[in-house]
């Protein structure tokens, strides 16, 4: 048995199970998450029917202010998760306050900024695809080459709901910008240099142990099955 981690996705719903060392484990918040959502349907779906069902709305960082007084130019490679880890503010209020520049912290730009910020009913973009954020790794790939989605978690938020819609909409951006479903990566996949630890625990109800394990593996098969139903046209009545 290969001492990385083997995911199994025929196995049992979609990944979640995994070997790890060769013991087996199952991740029980994904098992309840699942049997909450039910199984992604295999009807095919167009990118803006997709899109739609992702609910997307456009509040955007003003151009030439805050985070984009330097806008750096991005060719996205990868899809980078978050959580918000914030209880109070929901997705309209992140993009209150990423509009009026009051996420102060970047060493770039001296802002926190990112893509998009999804809770269960809505989405929220904030940048253009185009533009690099600051919200992995300092200078590091993770901001320069990934698009950020946040994922809300204040009280009341369903988290499945968000889960789910976040699963679509990562699909989605995948497609449409020719990204590897591989490269959809937790945030902690980038390391931030001079923090300890390095690799940071978000988004951390999709981690196991504070790594990914078989919740992120489950995220993951959520995203690829959204992902393989996508055709460019829908099939004729
Ligand atoms: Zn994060």
């Amino acid at each position: 048995m290969p001492r990385s981690l083997t995911v199994l996705p025929s196995l049992f719903l979609g990944g979640l199970i995994l070997l790890a060392g060769g013991c087996a484990t199952v991740s029980h918040r994904a098992l309840a998450w699942e049997a909450e959502l039910g199984p992604v349907p295999e009807r095919p779906i167009t990118p803006s029917q997709l899109l739609a069902e992702v609910s997307l709305h456009q509040i955007l960082i003003p151009d030439g202010r805050f985070g984009r007084r330097k806008d750096l130019g991005m060719r996205p490679t990868h899809i980078t998760i978050h959580s918000t880890q914030n209880p109070t503010g929901d997705a309209w209020a992140h993009a209150r306050a990423l509009q009026n520049g009051k996420l102060r912290g970047g060493r770039r730009t001296g802002y926190l900024f990112w893509h998009f910020t999804v809770q269960q009913d809505i989405s929220i973009q904030h940048l253009p695809t185009q533009v690099a954020g600051e919200h992995a790794d300092l200078d590091g790939p993770g901001n320069r080459h990934s698009i950020g989605i946040e994922m809300a978690e204040h009280r009341g938020n369903n988290l499945a709901e968000t889960i789910e819609r976040t699963a679509k909409l990562t699909a989605y951006l995948a497609y449409t910008q020719g990204i590897s479903p591989r490269n959809v990566v937790p945030h902690y996949h980038w390391p931030r240099e001079g923090y300890n630890p390095p690799n940071k625990n978000c988004p951390h109800f999709l981690l196991d142990n504070g790594k990914p394990g078989p919740t992120w593996a489950w995220f993951k098969s959520r995203v690829q099955s959204h992902h393989r139903r996508i055709v460019a046209q829908a099939p004729a009545a």
